[in-house]
């Protein structure tokens, strides 16, 4: 009773001093703790997380927060010195790319490391243009909503950004050329249409960004070289290829870059951005490039490169951290293994309902498209929604990517124990809602 009290006065007073909350529940949650693959709720439930995607190497790693406590215990300022931990940092998370990548740009969020990017990459080709997969999401910047079609593709066409072009989705489920064995090379081709449609407005592409997890886009499996094809026409005109790493990087899809997962060579990518779990929930963002773009670009129009607070003292020590732990726990390689029986559980559900049109995913990153009917893959919208509150009610967070795709992205330190509990529960959920 009295915590119901405490619950809907926390959620008044939110509304009232800071708006209203973006969440997928008709009850927002009230969330006190976190440990691992579970969270706690100010009444004590517990609750599986099978959503997040920051907290890769689980929630509120102890090493992570020891890390956090001893640096900003020492040294906790702005980033206007030199400091060990940042340069250490920036070599070991460069350490395993080529020399074409050798260079780190520290900020706070993913949002910003995109932002920056494009600014560097409009700068040096002295091309406004953007070039996006549909659906993407890249940010919430004025220059990071325009390259988020998922941000505006609701408006008139009017209203959309001028010198972005939106590509089809390489979609091998649904997508025009899911069953043609050139599809990579015919969805590629989308990028002459764009590329053309561009050039009719005034733009060239200063850059095409990529997730190449196709997250937003309902975790979709490209083609096999599909993102080369892409990369290597936009290059073509002078724009540059940014591999946007926020989802995809630091482990989720079995190899800590995700465009290696995904197949984009690293000589196709002149920018990496990464955010998300690179702190594990300490605010990051990193953009990595060679050092001769960073000198060309302040030699440029942009000489006062400065971030505050990017890669301060206590943001590197949490990344450092982080690494240690991937390597330490043998994370990336357990994750790939768990996401592997993730999905051959969710195939065998697959065979008693029809509903779950497809499962598709790499390493950690796992998409379920539901359909009403897999001869017409009309896309189960309600049920959807419907199974996201009833896992909830089982004390289990799932989300969705598209209206119909549920995006699974548990922590890499999850055993087989986690996957049968979620997957027991939702066959039940299933069941009930047949
Ligand atoms: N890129 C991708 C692929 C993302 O998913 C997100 C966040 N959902 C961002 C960039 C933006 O990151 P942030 O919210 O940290 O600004």
């Amino acid at each position: 009773e009295h915590l119901t009290d405490d619950y809907d006065v926390l959620r008044h007073e939110r509304e009232a001093h800071l708006g209203p909350i973006w969440h997928f529940y008709a009850k927002p949650l009230h969330i006190t703790r976190a440990r691992g693959a579970w969270m706690y709720a100010a009444d004590g439930t517990a609750y599986l997380d099978v959503y997040n995607n920051v907290p890769q190497i689980g929630h509120c790693h102890p090493h992570v927060a020891k890390a956090i406590y001893r640096q900003a215990s020492a040294l906790n300022t702005n980033t206007r010195y030199m400091c060990d931990v940042a340069v250490e940092y920036a070599a070991r998370l460069t350490a395993d790319l080529p020399d074409h990548l050798d260079t780190c740009i520290f900020v706070n969020s993913g949002s910003e490391a995109n932002d920056l990017a494009m600014q560097i990459a409009m700068s040096l080709s002295r091309q406004d243009g953007g070039l996006i997969i549909d659906q993407a999401y890249h940010g919430c910047t004025e220059l990071t909503t325009a390259l988020s079609n998922e941000s505006w593709r609701h408006l008139p066409a009017e209203e959309h950004p001028k010198r972005i072009e939106t590509l089809t989705a390489p979609d091998m489920y649904r997508g025009p050329f899911s069953r043609d064995p050139q599809a990579a090379a015919k969805y590629a081709a989308d990028a002459d249409r764009a590329i053309a449609a561009l050039r009719e407005r005034g733009h060239r592409p200063a850059a095409f960004m990529v997730d190449t997890a196709l997250c937003s886009s309902g975790v979709l499996r490209a083609p096999e070289n599909y993102f080369n094809l892409v990369a290597e026409k936009v290059r073509a005109t002078g724009g540059f290829v940014i591999a946007d790493e926020v989802q995809a990087g630091c482990g989720r899809m079995g190899t800590f870059w995700g465009f290696r997962a995904n197949g984009l060579k690293d000589e196709n990518i002149d920018f990496i951005t990464m955010g998300k779990p690179v702190g594990n929930g300490h605010p990051l963002g990193v953009v990595i490039l060679s050092s001769e773009l960073m000198k060309r670009f302040l030699n440029g129009t942009y000489p006062l490169l400065f971030s505050t607070f990017g890669g301060n003292t206590v943001a590197c020590a949490a990344g450092m951290a982080v690494l240690d732990v991937l390597e330490r726990e043998d994370l990336i390689k357990r994750g790939a293994a768990i996401g592997e029986y993730l999905r051959q559980e969710l195939g065998r559900l697959a065979e008693q309902h029809p509903v779950i049109g497809d499962v598709r995913g790499l390493g950690m990153m796992t998409g379920v498209e539901l359909v009403t009917d897999r001869l017409t893959k009309e896309p189960a919208i309600t049920l959807t929604e419907r199974l996201i509150d009833d896992m909830l009610a089982r004390n289990i967070l799932i989300g969705k990517g598209t209206p119909n795709t549920l995006k699974l992205r548990p922590p890499l330190i999850w055993s087989r124990d986690e996957v049968d509990i979620f997957v027991n529960a939702f066959d039940d959920s299933l069941r009930k809602h047949q």
